[in-house]
């Protein structure tokens, strides 16, 4: 059965996305993370349902990077090199940004994302590349995340306002709805802005241009952690825009003598939201009691169910491909084909892990996976607050296996030194439990450790995890989670129906981050409920397994996600 297909009056593009990041393919390394992986999941979602988008992003011609560990643990970070001509189609026009006063030239190159339908949304990489600009212009859309605060201002006049003229440029001439994914796009509000005041010919904006501005844009706001919100002190933004636009409306986006990238955003946006139910509530303190809906995150089905899970669900649930609601019916399906299928992803996962690694990991044996960008909120070393209790768990109730992926920003040295801890703790419980860490975690990294572990730990320190979607991978290809009671958790966690949550009081709520009571939690939920049931009571667990998939799968997903953008942001 499938849903209609939400459809629109103009076969034209009727809604831009902008992103500092998409993650298109595993290939294609222009993400870092989260935020690059749900751009990727909402624009498929979008090709699926037939919306009407465009989507606007940078080339990122050195990617994000490539991460080699030394046998401290210790993270190098070399080029993530690809050619963008295997993957792209290079469009002939340009268009120009002022940098510094400097004309800067940019090129777009094309990628088609097909839906299920074949509806097509075109994805727009902005590339400065070209020899007409000066080297260092040359460099500005090499680096993900690269450089100094100069550096990313840069690669935001070439996103927002490079990303807006070459919109126009390609013939998209009725965008009605402009989405900023984070506060990198908000010079994309600012540009808006100056058409108005220039088809107006204003030099201010009135309460009118303003709201010309604010009706048409939408801003997602991803996290409650600072280093998250850009900010550049003012005489960089002088120094680099020029003082007339620079000067032109300050009190849209300066706080504290610096451009606040998010107020910009809050400003000239209609509607705004938080990626969770929590988040939305945190966010809506940060900011001040401005109102931030919650749109609660997803990832797309089809791309993150392993193979063996997407013959058993066409097997099944027919017509989940077009319609993630299908999943619900899960629970219909027998025991021992979601074991049959589950076993044939864990080997895909196992035999990875060894080829790679050499871990000598068991496919018989209780597998954890961990796989998270390295930040300190995410409080990797959790688990192993307690290295004896950990052997003990491992000899008198149940042996099991742990496996890592994520790297940490190459200028994070707090995540860096948590990276050499998970190595020093691996040794330390070398001939107890087997610990291994895969290298260059990725979008294949990732899809192979969310649907191939039998349990997926995530531990951040809470209210920081916005909304975290690796679960919602586990989830669908039947992996419950083990997590603290935070971002998407809140909504998703059913005890001991769709997994378990850690350091919850008696009232199932999270409490104020203690890490030795998070730990004692984490322990006692792996000794007393969870290794035993895996062990003595298999068809429990799979139980919990189809509940994951029912439950979770069918809701957590980017379709759900899509729906809510169109219905409550883009035309509401
Ligand atoms: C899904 C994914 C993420 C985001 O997952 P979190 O739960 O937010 O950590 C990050 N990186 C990659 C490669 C992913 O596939």
């Amino acid at each position: 059965m499938h849903r209609p297909e939400v459809t629109f009056m103009s076969s034209d593009r009727r809604i831009a996305y902008f992103s500092m990041e998409i993650g298109l393919e595993t290939a294609i390394p222009t993400y870092s993370g989260g935020l690059g992986v749900l751009a990727g999941d909402t624009v498929r979602s979008a090709a699926d349902l037939g919306v009407p988008m465009a989507a606007i992003t940078l080339v990122h011609r050195k990617g994000y990077f490539f991460q080699r560990l030394d046998e401290s643990g210790w993270q190098r970070e070399e080029p993530a090199l690809w050619v963008l001509e295997d993957f792209l189609e290079e469009l002939p026009g340009r268009v120009q940004v002022d940098i510094e006063g400097r004309v800067v030239q940019i090129r777009a190159w094309k990628k088609d994302i097909v839906g299920v339908t074949g509806h097509v949304v075109p994805i727009y990489l902005l590339d400065t590349d070209l020899p007409e600009n000066s080297d260092w212009d040359r460099t500005v859309t090499h680096y993900l995340y690269g450089g100094d605060a100069h550096y990313r201002i840069c690669q935001e006049v070439v996103l927002g306002i490079g990303g807006l003229r070459m919109l126009r440029a390609v013939g998209h001439d009725s965008i009605e709805r402009f989405h900023m994914n984070e506060g990198h796009a908000a010079f994309l509000a600012l540009e808006l802005l100056d058409e108005r005041l220039k088809a107006e010919n204003h030099v201010e904006a009135s309460a009118a241009d303003i709201e010309s501005v604010h009706k048409r844009c939408v801003f997602t706001t991803h996290t409650p952690v600072p280093a998250g919100h850009d900010k550049f002190p003012m005489d960089m933004v002088r120094h680099v825009l020029g003082d007339k636009r620079a000067l032109a409306n300050p009190r849209l986006f300066e706080s504290d003598g610096a451009l606040n990238m998010t107020y910009l955003a809050l400003n000239l946006s209609r509607f705004v939201n938080g990626v969770a139910k929590r988040h939305a509530e945190v966010a809506t303190q940060m900011f001040s009691g401005r109102r931030v809906e919650a749109v609660t995150n997803g990832v797309h089905a089809v791309t993150w169910t392993s193979p063996s899970f997407q013959e058993l669900f066409d097997k099944h649930l027919p017509g989940w491909r077009a319609d993630s609601l299908s999943l619900r019916a899960a629970e219909s399906i027998p025991r021992s084909d979601v074991l049959t299928a589950h076993r044939r992803t864990k080997e895909y996962l196992i035999h990875h892990v060894n080829r790679e690694t050499n871990a000598g990991f068991d496919v018989d044996i209780f597998t954890i996976g961990f796989a998270r960008r390295v930040a300190t909120y995410k409080r990797h070393t959790l688990l192993f607050q307690d290295i004896e209790w950990l052997r003990q768990i491992a000899k008198t109730v149940g042996a099991f296996q742990i496996v890592f992926a994520g790297k940490a920003h190459p200028h994070d040295q707090p995540g860096k030194e948590l990276l050499q801890q998970i190595y020093q703790a691996k040794n330390a419980l070398r001939d107890h439990v087997r610990i291994t860490y895969l290298e260059n975690y990725d979008m294949e990294v990732g899809k192979l450790l969310t649907s191939g572990a039998d349990l997926w730990l995530n531990t951040p320190r809470p209210p920081l995890e916005a909304s975290g979607t690796s679960g919602m991978k586990a989830a669908l290809n039947g992996v419950p989670s083990l997590s603290i009671l935070d971002g998407w958790w809140v909504e998703g966690w059913i005890e001991n129906i769709t997994g378990w949550a850690i350091g919850e009081d008696e009232h199932g709520m999270a409490q104020a981050p203690d890490d030795t009571r998070d730990a004692t939690s984490l322990y006692r939920k792996l000794e007393n409920v969870i290794l035993p049931m895996y062990y003595h009571d298999r068809n429990a667990y799979i139980d919990i397994m189809r509940h994951c998939i029912s439950i979770n799968g069918s809701f957590f997903n980017t379709q759900r996600m899509m729906h809510e953008y169109v219905l409550k942001a883009y035309f509401r």
